[in-house]
């Protein structure tokens, strides 16, 4: 019996050396850099890194497509009503993330609370004259409030690690998180009610039309002064150029972001701002972390392409 065709799909080239041949099998892969446009074609499947824009346009132009793999939790680079009218399956890469980018947001918010990127840049310019009572003085965890926006897998991670270190916690979500409060002592609030209570303000929400700009110049205006703003979550949650104002003017203590609303551009007023800590999106990058995304990926589309259910849709 001869071997049944090899089955045509996209990778993003980028993850060529995080796969196996093994995870390739009854695939014929056409590796797709991400500096490339995507190209017209009868691939069943792509697995797009979160920087290619899937929409209307490139789902005509790959009419015999069966699932969209994308290789990231968050979604928004993906036209998912555009998918479901052509009943193309879109999964993503949710849990085996989730722990790298709750420690990446701690990294931040230890970064802000403590002044790392002064200190460091202190001791290398050789100017350290030795200690001195009241340098570089920051922030004392213990007894303060951490406010959580969006308390799903990672925000709930990053509210489990926020126990050790003696933080109250509030969390905004749709829906509440009866476990997470008994495990953590955590209370649900409104919005508003999480920017006036939190000394720490963490984004964990995903971009959605109610999340985009949700940090702005009026909301910034209601933060507790010498707050500290951390996103881990997707960088147009933020409005930057009203958070550079913010921090030029003394209002917030700290911001700490891994992302931006038009990576890898960064708004020029917020790169110069003081008191950030600016990291080029690496919440979710570790060896391990990056190798289950995209086995998780792969394991989507041979899911699929064996006419199987997906493991991890977006809708279920
Ligand atoms: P998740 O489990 O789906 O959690 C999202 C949370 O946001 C949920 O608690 C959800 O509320 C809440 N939410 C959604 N819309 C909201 C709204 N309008 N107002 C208030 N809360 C809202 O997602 P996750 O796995 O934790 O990931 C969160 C986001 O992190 C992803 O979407 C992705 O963009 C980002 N991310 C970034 C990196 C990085 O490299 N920096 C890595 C991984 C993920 P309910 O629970 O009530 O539905």
């Amino acid at each position: 019996m001869s071997a049944p065709p090899l089955q045509p799909v996209l990778i993003a080239a980028e993850l060529r050396g995080l796969l196996e041949p093994d995870q390739l099998q009854g695939l014929e892969v056409t590796w797709l850099p991400s500096d490339t446009a995507t190209p017209t074609g009868d691939w069943v499947a792509i697995i797009p890194l979160l920087s290619r824009w899937v929409g209307g346009t490139q789902l005509k132009s790959l009419p015999a497509l069966r699932i969209i793999a994308n290789c990231a939790v968050g979604y928004d680079n993906v036209d998912v009503v555009a998918a479901e009218m052509r009943k193309v399956i879109v999964t993503n890469t949710p849990d085996v993330l989730t722990d790298a980018t709750a420690d990446l947001t701690w990294a931040l918010i230890l970064a802000c609370a403590r002044r790392l990127v002064e200190a460091i840049d202190l001791v290398r310019s050789g100017r350290w004259t030795g200690w001195h009572p009241e340098q570089l003085l920051g922030v004392h965890l213990r007894g303060r409030t951490l406010g959580l926006f969006g308390a799903g897998r990672i925000g709930q991670a990053v509210g489990r690690r926020a126990v050790a270190f003696g933080l109250r916690i509030i969390y905004t979500a749709r829906a509440p998180k009866p476990d997470f409060e008994r495990d953590t002592g955590a209370t649900r609030a409104e919005w508003t009610g999480l920017l006036a209570e939190s000394d720490i303000l963490s984004l964990h929400a995903p971009s959605t039309p109610e999340t985009k700009g949700v940090v702005n110049s009026d909301t910034l205006d209601r933060m507790k002064p010498g707050a500290i703003l951390v996103n881990t979550a997707r960088g147009d949650l933020i409005r930057e150029e009203a958070l550079a104002i913010a921090l030029e003017a003394g209002r917030l203590g700290a911001a700490g972001l891994d992302v931006y609303a038009d990576e890898p551009a960064i708004h020029p007023r917020l790169r110069a701002a003081p008191r950030t800590v600016l990291l080029p999106h690496i919440g979710s990058a570790t060896h391990d972390t990056r190798r289950k995304m995209a086995a998780t990926a792969l394991a989507n589309v041979q899911a699929v392409l064996q006419g199987k259910p997906p493991l991890t849709p977006v809708f279920r």
